[in-house]
């Protein structure tokens, strides 16, 4: 067994942030699952939304995030990491980070993006590759602390709890198992605050721009641990994936509308404004389904995303991750419009926790895309997250700090012990499993639902998690079947869920109940096993 003053499980941004905090008050292990930069962090483009500019206001940021959240916000929580959001960033440059600037009459200031949702351009951006170089900055500043050790390749099983063990003390997360992934052995690593910051959920659905490691592993953890869990049926989806074949999850930013890109059907119509009289750059949800919308319609496959009219060097220097990797593909968005589809993107919902990130469960934090705070609510406004995550770590660092367990006597923690130590005879059920969950929530349970096919969902999930339960304790763990449990306990809470919402806001739009309920549904929706 290992013993750390905090456990971080995660090095994405909320992860590390919350890392190079805590290493100022004792030892830090980062456990993360395949490499430090493998992170829906790495991947961002677009950037972080933060209020720097003297025609923006905290107060528009706050009523732009309140009113993409569709009346489910938490507003003080909204008001709090919208106005701590500049400090953070400022320690974000202390470290390296530098946001693209641009000249305005003599003077450099930061160039500011506009995405869809906000009223005023906000978003700090580095190229369209922010959320690579915020990872590095971090992982760099990370390298350089002593007391932090980043254990890579090592993934986070379950949670220990009290309750697990049968300990008669109020429950409480005492540590966690973790598998190291090279020599196949479970590790026990004890400590007194454990932060899951592991991110979102996409891998839950056939397409998605997030990347392999997003199972929704820290959900489905806390979940079997007892806290509590909100809003999952507020998944995202992105409009705007690349549309071919082998660019797999390649997001188009949304930076793209922002700077002009118009949507077109596949009759070459911009179609947008009979949708939302915002046009292309309406908030993600309606634009989502308004792509469903025109593809279902005319049975085309993608629909198309137009900036052909900007002039080509600005859209190369602007966008040159998005503009090298089209071209890879064949297709030159300085000339040609770039077929897109929507795919999910972002979970809003999550763990539940306070504004400092503490769960249902002493001693157990979630922090990042993992955690639901109440600054989303239905909907996440563009750029929000990044910002979330860094507010937030920031939060329960200073939470964790004040709450030191002091003396305690120590609780010796058992070692794993697994069940049966033979390899899974049959890799194919897992793979099957896995493709059979991710094509099941994508075709029953995406951007437009019904109960009757959430019920269809439920039954399959049901049946697909006796299997996986089987599996779990007949054969030697392995990150493919730990990740297909994690998948099929998330879908279930992202269907049961839905299922509970019996009206249609932000993000959940069913037809059964096309309208918004305000009198028996603008409320969070609540799970706990306990
Ligand atoms: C393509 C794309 C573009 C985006 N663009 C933007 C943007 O422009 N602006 C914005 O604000 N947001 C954007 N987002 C969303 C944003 O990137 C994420 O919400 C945010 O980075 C999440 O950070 P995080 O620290 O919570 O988690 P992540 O960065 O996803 O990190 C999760 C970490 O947890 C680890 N992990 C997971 N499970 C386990 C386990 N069981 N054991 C050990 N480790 C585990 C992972 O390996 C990883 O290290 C984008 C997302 C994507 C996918």
């Amino acid at each position: 067994m290992r013993e750390f003053d905090f456990a971080v499980i995660g090095s994405g941004i909320a992860g590390l942030s919350f890392a190079l905090k805590a290493a100022k008050q004792g030892s830090v292990a980062v456990i993360t699952k395949r490499r430090g930069s493998d992170t829906n962090t790495a991947w961002a483009q677009g950037g972080i939304a933060c209020v720097t500019s003297d025609e923006d206001s905290f107060e528009l940021h706050v009523r732009d995030t309140l009113e993409a959240g569709a009346g489910l916000c938490d507003e003080a929580v909204v008001r709090a990491i919208v106005t701590e959001g500049p400090e953070c960033i400022r320690q974000l440059m202390e470290l390296g980070l530098q946001f693209d600037e641009r000249e305005v009459s003599g003077h450099r200031e930061l160039d500011l993006g506009k995405e869809g949702g906000h009223s005023k351009r906000r978003v700090l951006h580095v190229r369209d590759v922010t959320g690579r170089e915020i990872e590095d900055t971090l992982l760099r500043e990370l390298g350089r602390q002593p007391g932090v050790e980043l254990l890579e390749n090592h993934m986070a099983v379950d949670l220990i709890t009290a309750a697990k063990l049968g300990l008669a003390a109020q429950d409480r997360c005492l540590g966690v198992y973790v598998l190291d992934e090279r020599t196949e052995e479970v590790e026990t690593i004890r400590s007194d605050r454990i932060v899951l910051a592991t991110g979102g959920c996409g891998k839950v659905y056939l397409y998605t721009t997030n990347p392999d490691i997003a199972t929704g592993d820290g959900v489905a953890m806390a979940w079997r641990a007892g806290a509590e869990i909100a809003n999952m049926e507020f998944i995202q989806f992105h409009p705007t994936c690349l549309f071919q074949p082998q660019a797999k999850s390649f997001l188009i930013s949304e930076a793209v509308r922002g700077e002009g890109g118009i949507l077109r059907n596949d009759r070459g119509e911009g179609f947008m404004k009979r949708y939302d009289r915002r046009g292309s750059l309406a908030p993600r949800d309606i634009v989502a389904r308004a792509i469903d919308a025109e593809i279902k319609r005319s049975g085309a496959k993608c629909a198309f995303l137009d900036i052909t009219h900007k002039a080509p060097e600005f859209i190369r220097e602007r966008f040159p991750n998005i503009y090298q990797t089209c071209l890879r593909f064949g297709i030159d968005m300085s000339k040609q419009p770039i077929p897109v589809v929507p795919a999910a993107h972002y979970q809003c919902g999550g763990i539940k926790t306070a504004m400092n990130g503490a769960t249902s469960l002493p001693g157990l934090y979630a922090i990042g895309e993992v955690a639901c705070t109440g600054l989303h609510g239905a909907n996440r406004l563009a750029s929000n997250s990044l910002l979330e995550g860094l507010v937030v770590a920031h939060r329960a660092a200073v939470a964790c700090a004040g709450a030191r367990s002091g003396s305690k006597p120590k609780i010796s923690l058992p070692e794993w012990k697994s069940g049966k130590v033979q390899d899974v005879d049959e890799m194919v059920v897992i793979y099957h499993n896995w493709d059979e969950i991710r094509r099941l929530m994508w075709d029953y349970v995406g951007i437009v639902r019904t109960d009757k096919r959430l019920q269809r969902a439920s039954a399959r999930l049901r049946n697909l998690q006796r299997e996986i339960r089987e599996f779990y304790w007949n054969f030697k763990i392995s990150v493919d079947l730990l990740e297909l449990r994690n998948l099929a306990t998330v879908a279930a809470l992202i269907v049961d869920s839905a299922l509970s919402r019996k009206e249609s806001r932000g993000l959940h739009y069913t037809l059964d109940y096309p309208e918004t309920d305000n009198e028996h549904f603008q409320r969070e929706t609540l799970f706990s096993r306990i």
